[in-house]
């Protein structure tokens, strides 16, 4: 027998619309009713409702994550030339603002399982021009932030936490306390692109703090350095949420955890059909973590070749799967200039010739798990 095309996508944002279809389309019907297209109260109103689930953090909502990123750079007081610890194996977004604003990336080695920036690997980077660390909290999952926060702390560094991928995952301290992904350093900063864990049905983002006086300078940052109309204290930026997005965004906040845990019953699946092949391991959760799984990605152990063979089998089934990322930010032609070479971060070398990231979104099916894993295995065989 023949089984029927699956029609997996890599993401479904369309399918998880449909469920919520009425809703949403109200919601942005009034918002185009009432001509306040650009801040004005519901954006306000998602910004308060995100700020409580965070657990009473400030919120700055700004057009996008790369913009959340170099707005709370821009927001601390940094000189071209301090050094920003941060992991080679991420989106590039996080160190091109680092670049942009003139600030130098020290780049560090990643956690083999985790994927996140390696604690042990923090002191070797440190030099007297170490203004900042930036975790990045990879495919929804927290980095160990407790070792994290407390060399900053001893150092006096501000820690910048890109959680763009893991809104709603947290993060167990060793005394118990559990804070969100982007709570607990200096700022935190996410993307509502549409793919992404909160996702838009455009280009949004946001910026976190605890500190009300930070957050005041950020939400100034954000608006051409201005806290009164055509008067302008510092050089900022234009960076804005839409109204539209906003609402569409109320709705899905309210909606997170249930898709976030759709993503891990996924996750799960994955694991149970995907654990014992030889050659390839399945993403973990650390015991400090609650994972939300923005991408579900493996590591084929046999390297580039056969992973992207794999790719090739996958593709050809109609199955899509994705490579985040192919090449780390330190062998970047645009960051060449910073002077790392091949062989300087060989743990985060090895990852990007054996990560593969399988279909993961809120509405996968059991059987298109089923279906994907088996051609996975058949793939590897
Ligand atoms: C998506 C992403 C960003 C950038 O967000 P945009 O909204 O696309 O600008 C930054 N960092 C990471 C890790 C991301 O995944």
């Amino acid at each position: 027998m023949v089984s029927e095309p699956m029609n997996i996508r890599m993401v479904d944002t369309l399918g998880q619309y449909s469920a919520i279809q009425e809703e949403v389309d109200t919601a942005v019907q009034a918002v185009i009713r009432s001509g306040m297209y650009i801040n004005g109260p519901v954006v306000n109103r998602f910004a308060e409702q995100l700020g409580a689930y965070l657990d009473d953090t400030h919120v700055i909502p700004c057009a996008n994550g790369t913009d959340a990123l170099q707005i709370a750079l821009m927001a601390l007081d940094l000189k071209p030339g301090d050094e920003v610890i941060v992991p080679s194996f991420t989106f590039v977004a996080t160190v091109e603002v680092l670049a942009l604003l003139q600030l130098k990336p020290v780049f560090v080695e990643v956690d083999m399982l985790t994927f996140n920036l390696d604690p042990t690997h923090l002191s070797k980077a440190l030099s007297p021009k170490t203004k900042a660390i930036l975790p990045v909290h990879l495919y929804g999952h927290v980095a160990e932030m407790a070792p994290i926060l407390q060399f900053a702390e001893a150092h006096g560094l501000y820690v910048i936490e890109d959680a763009a991928q893991a809104i709603g995952g947290s993060y167990r301290f060793p005394d118990g306390r559990t804070m969100k992904a982007g709570t607990m350093g200096t700022i935190g900063c996410t993307s509502f692109y549409p793919s992404k864990n909160l996702g838009a049905y455009g280009d949004g983002g946001a910026i976190f703090t605890r500190d009300a006086a930070l957050a005041d300078r950020l939400k100034t940052i954000c608006q051409h350095g201005s806290h009164q109309r055509y008067l302008h204290e510092i050089v900022g930026v234009n960076s804005r949420l839409d109204a539209i997005q906003a609402a569409i965004l109320e709705i899905k906040l309210r909606r997170l955890d249930q898709y976030n845990e759709a993503r891990r019953s996924a996750a799960r699946q994955y694991t149970e059909l995907l654990s014992d092949i030889e050659g390839l391991i399945c993403p973990s959760e650390a015991s400090y973590a609650h994972h939300v799984f923005h991408q579900y990605t493996l590591r084929l152990t046999a390297g580039r070749e056969t992973r992207d063979k794999v790719k090739a089998f996958m593709d050809e089934a109609g199955i899509p799967s994705m490579i985040y990322y192919p090449i780390p930010c330190h062998l970047q032609e645009a960051y060449r200039h910073y002077g790392y070479q091949m062989g300087d971060l060989p743990g985060t070398e090895q990852l990007t010739a054996e990560v593969i990231s399988l279909p993961m979104h809120s509405e996968l099916t059991r059987e298109q798990i089923i279906y994907i894993s088996s051609h996975l295995k058949k793939a590897l065989s």
